[in-house]
């Protein structure tokens, strides 16, 4: 039986709530599958600000480093303090957003099957701001380095979906930096010869999302531009309740929600935990690729059949129409996982 380290970051407002339902599903494929999870808790965010006067403590760190991969609740206020610092400290430069429609819940379109490859590193979420007078600055770093790796990771992803990647950029306007990386973008495309290639300026994008999704495969964009869509492409198939993420680095990676703490509904019970659900579908699929383990591969595959079939059977959070609590869409799904 293979053993994993998950270093568990419950979170802020409705986090711990969603991570106990993905809990309950990780112990569904642990017994299904022969895979043993140790689960680590990695405490962060608002409630260590509150507690220890640091939202990301050094023994939280220790655990994400030590871990052989990590699950992420969302975090409240203190969130730019929790994962931007995690994404520079590992460098996890590829953030993974899915986009898909599912049946019963209502989307624009039935057929959409995207992935949003964000830049997850530089752009102007820097923070290199300052102020000049009555007025303020930012300073938005594009480097050839982390455009060709964020566009090899695009089309080897492509590669293994339907082979087609967009480049988003705004090239006309901001010619040096969003020019970069369109340069970059279309060498990368040389190496893919497989892939089909096409570019849009990402005010175009922001429409055909709505206009046409199902056209999209693969969005390869930068960190502000891939922030924003990823929001509208996860509107576009149901809402933040099913939308999962990756941060991906060359050795490392988290996985979390694309939601936030949504105080708004935090400890009613109510909240939806398909989309850590999904994320940790997406955690078993990158063990399945870096630690080459078949049963992960599987164990992911069973988690999205068990989602399917729970939506058919009507298991769902208030906000998509249905009456089941949190906790009882984690049960009841991890009863589906075969
Ligand atoms: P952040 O700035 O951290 O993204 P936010 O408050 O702007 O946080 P979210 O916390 O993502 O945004 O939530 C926006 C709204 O969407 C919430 O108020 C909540 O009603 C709804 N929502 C978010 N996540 C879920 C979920 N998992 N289940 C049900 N509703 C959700």
């Amino acid at each position: 039986m293979r053993k994993y380290s998950i270093a568990l970051m419950k979170g802020d407002g409705i986090g711990p709530e969603v991570s106990q339902a993905a809990l309950a599903v990780l112990d569904a494929i642990s017994e299904k599958f022969s895979l043993d999870f140790e689960i680590v808790d990695a405490p962060a965010g608002d409630i260590m600000l509150k507690k220890r006067g640091e939202a990301l403590p050094k023994d939280t760190i220790s655990a994400v480093r030590d871990s052989d991969a990590c699950l992420k609740g969302p975090v409240g206020e203190s969130a730019m303090d929790v994962i931007v610092k995690l994404r520079q400290m590992f460098d996890l430069y590829a953030n993974i957003r899915p986009a898909k429609s599912y049946p019963t819940i209502k989307a624009l379109r039935p057929d959409v099957d995207l992935v949003i490859v964000r830049e997850n590193t530089e752009d102007l979420y820097r923070g290199i701001e300052a102020d000049m007078g009555d007025s303020a600055i930012a300073v938005r770093v594009i480097s050839r380095r982390a455009s060709e790796r964020i566009a090899e990771y695009a089309f080897k992803l492509a590669a293994s979906r339907r082979k087609n990647v967009v480049a988003v950029h705004k090239a006309n306007v901001m010619r040096k930096t969003c020019g970069l990386f369109a340069k970059v973008s279309r060498e990368v495309s040389q190496r893919h010869r497989g892939i089909a290639f096409r570019e849009m300026y990402v005010d175009a994008c922001a429409m055909n999302l709505i206009r046409n999704p199902q056209d999209f495969d693969v969005i390869l964009t930068m960190n502000m531009f891939g922030d924003i869509l990823s929001d509208e492409a996860a509107q576009v198939v149901g809402g933040l309740g099913l939308a999962p993420s990756a941060n991906i680095g060359d050795k490392k990676a988290l996985f979390e929600p694309v939601h936030g703490a949504a105080p708004d509904i935090a400890g009613k019970g109510i909240a939806n935990p398909i989309a850590t659900i999904l994320s940790v579908k997406m955690m078993l699929e990158w063990l399945a690729f870096s630690k080459k383990d078949v049963n992960c591969a599987k164990a992911a595959e069973s988690v999205e059949r068990a989602i399917v079939s729970g939506l058919k059977k009507g298991i769902k959070t208030p906000e998509l129409g249905g009456k089941s609590s949190t906790e009882e869409v984690g049960r009841l799904i991890a009863k589906l996982i075969f």
